[in-house]
């Protein structure tokens, strides 16, 4: 599955012109459908490069690209069901990624100097990886979860069998933990969060979803360290004795993409409300004066779409239209999505970047210093 680190080697590739084919395609969970595919990509990929603002077309999809895409659509079809693929090809740039994505992004093609990796970020925001624990008085259980990957970290039953050495539980990898779970064998939420505590400390970015009966959930979070604590995203109920993994995976999703869902509702509401000590462009036109600036600590993006535009070949400048640069006339360069243009930058400059859904707006900014003037650079 694909990880930020993918997003940045991506975005290091640069063209001199829009020669980077970039494909997100749902494949169907049915098998018989994934012949269709063939001709859907085509379709896709011969449509890219012509969406510029000036309708000029590029020279399109280069032969060798296109024939990476089909090759390995009929080679690894099947093995994608239910996934939505992203290919990036550029033949002069040795770019050939085929990455199934942890969850749906609707089908796309662009085709430009960089790779376009908005809907790439959507997807590893909107189902990122999570830890999930389960502890009473019988069972302890902690999984992690990679897109549909359910993978057990450490697991201990009473009433199933043991290994000897390990007090039952499986999984583990350090002695000082092992030692640990020793001393505190009878005590479940006390282990269980010593070895939450040791995840977290190896990746504090992952949340944390509990599952069990209400007493036993609430007792595992009285148990958590305050760190591991800030990571709780959401729990569910359950009888321990029914779950496998599987169904774990059913329980916890919704709980992840509630979390995720109330992060993006509050960042929007703190930005457009203008929360105390925060600055803030709201609407396309000032994120636009806040990211030629520089001034842009964090890209909200509300807008699903491409919205085309230009970029000034000599400063740089993202522009709607063709009157903002000074001398966008002689430099400018149309781009087929003005709002990926702001999502590299920002990227590039060490900025954040967050998809919102349902945002009362279509780009919006957490700023670094104030920018100058609403319209613009001038
Ligand atoms: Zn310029």
């Amino acid at each position: 599955m694909i990880s930020h680190t993918d997003v940045e080697k991506l975005l290091s590739m640069r063209a001199a012109g829009p020669v980077v084919l970039s494909l997100y395609l749902p494949v169907p969970l049915d098998p018989a459908a994934v012949r269709g595919l063939a001709a859907e990509a085509g379709d896709l990929m011969a449509d890219a490069g012509t969406s510029g603002p000036d309708d000029a077309s590029t020279a399109g999809v280069s032969a060798a690209d296109r024939d990476f895409v089909l090759d390995a659509l009929a080679a690894s079809g099947r093995d994608w069901l239910g996934h939505t693929v992203a290919f990036f090809a550029c033949g002069a740039l040795g770019l050939f990624e085929a990455l199934p994505l942890p969850c749906f992004v609707p089908e796309r093609g662009v085709l430009a100097a960089r790779p376009h990796v908005r809907p790439l970020l959507a997807a590893l925001q909107r189902c990122p990886d999570y830890r999930v624990a389960i502890a009473d008085r019988r069972h302890a259980w902690v999984l992690s979860v990679t897109g549909n990957q359910v993978h057990t970290v450490a697991r201990k039953d009473d009433q199933g069998p043991r290994s000897p050495g390990f007090g039952g539980w499986y999984g583990l990898e350090t002695h000082r933990v092992q030692q640990r779970i020793i001393q505190l064998g009878r005590h479940h939420y006390r282990d269980t969060a010593a070895i939450l505590r040791q995840a977290h400390d190896a990746d504090r970015t992952v949340p944390l979803v509990i599952g069990g009966h209400h007493d036993s959930i609430a007792g595992l979070l009285h148990a958590l360290p305050p760190a591991v604590r800030e990571a709780f995203a959401g729990s569910f109920a359950a009888d321990p004795h029914t779950l496998t993994p599987a169904r774990i995976h059913e329980l916890a999703s919704p709980v992840i993409e509630n979390w995720q869902a109330r992060r993006e509702r509050e960042l929007a509401e703190e930005i457009v409300g203008q929360a105390p000590g925060r600055l803030a462009a709201v609407g396309l036109p000032a994120s636009l004066a806040a990211v030629n600036q520089g001034a842009v600590a964090r890209l909200l993006v509300a807008h699903d779409g491409l919205i085309p535009g230009f970029v000034c070949g000599r400063c740089g400048a993202v522009c709607a239209g063709t009157h903002e640069c000074p001398d966008w006339a002689s430099a400018a360069r149309a781009v087929p999505d003005l709002v990926e243009e702001m999502v590299q930058r920002t990227l590039d400059e060490d900025g954040q970047v967050t998809v919102i859904r349902d945002a009362p707006f279509s780009t919006a900014a957490e700023l670094r210093f104030p920018v100058t003037s609403q319209a613009g650079r001038r």
